[in-house]
């Protein structure tokens, strides 16, 4: 039979030094919030690791089973990544999932969507295909492709001083097949616009397009704050949650 002790010596012999060795029952517990991604379809590893950088313990979540009512298992947070809308409506009804996250929305769990995330928590969604269920919860219109089908990607420098970014050091914000706001309602909060939307061909007449919004617990982007490592959206999201925790 194998000897625990032989087999653990390294490690053991490393942590002798450490009092916490003594007395692993002591060890800190994890005080990190627990942050769900929706993984049906979309970038998961990339708000993973930005959620992590930011400070939050990051589950995937696939199923109503997931969702988690089990005490520890209780999610904090979550955060629906971009993707494709419908095929993400689809999957959410496929797996019994639309009813029960809608219930938890509606019930207060902090929530960030980003881009195809952001058309899913949009109580009205123009250019969606018939038939295709939201979540909701954000009183706002966001239109489907807005930037121009032809517009497969578009980038730019935003300041949003609710984002923790300023002149000297905007957000690079990165739109892919993205949607923007028409129109939100009052309690609504908009966090960012753009400002380069006219040059770029995409403004309407003052040249700003809305882009990031919240409401209540609610956070919304167009962009994709998780490609590259500036996690500002993710710190904004994390703070949140936190304060509701
Ligand atoms: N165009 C996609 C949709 O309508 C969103 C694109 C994205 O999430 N990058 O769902």
């Amino acid at each position: 039979m194998t000897n625990p002790s032989r087999r653990h010596r390294p490690v053991q012999t490393m942590d002798a030094h450490h009092p916490r060795a003594l007395f692993p029952a002591l060890a800190a517990p994890d005080s990190r919030p627990t942050i769900g991604i929706l993984a049906l379809q979309g970038d998961v590893r990339e708000h993973s690791l930005a959620l992590e950088a930011a400070g939050a313990r990051p589950v995937v979540v696939r199923s109503a089973a997931d969702l988690g009512d089990a005490p520890g298992d209780r999610l904090d947070g979550l955060v629906i990544p971009g993707g494709e809308s419908t095929t993400m409506s689809t999957l959410l009804v496929a797996f019994d999932m639309l009813a029960p996250l809608r219930e938890l929305i509606g019930a207060g769990l902090p929530a960030y969507g980003s881009c195809a995330g952001m058309i899913m928590l949009a109580d009205r969604v123009e250019g969606a295909q018939e038939g295709q269920a939201f979540l909701g919860g954000i009183d706002m219109t966001v239109r489907r492709n807005a930037f121009g089908r032809q517009v497969d990607s578009y980038e730019e420098d935003l300041i949003a001083p609710a984002l923790g970014a300023e002149r000297e050091r905007p957000l690079r914000a990165v739109f892919i097949r993205a949607p923007w706001v028409e129109e939100v309602g009052p309690g609504v909060e908009i966090l960012a616009t753009t400002r380069a939307g006219r040059a770029a061909g995409v403004g309407g007449a003052d040249g700003g397009r809305i882009v990031a919004v919240r409401q209540g617990a609610l956070l919304a982007t167009s962009f994709h704050p998780e490609v590259g490592s500036d996690h500002r959206v993710h710190d904004v999201f994390v703070s949140m949650v936190t304060r509701r925790a």
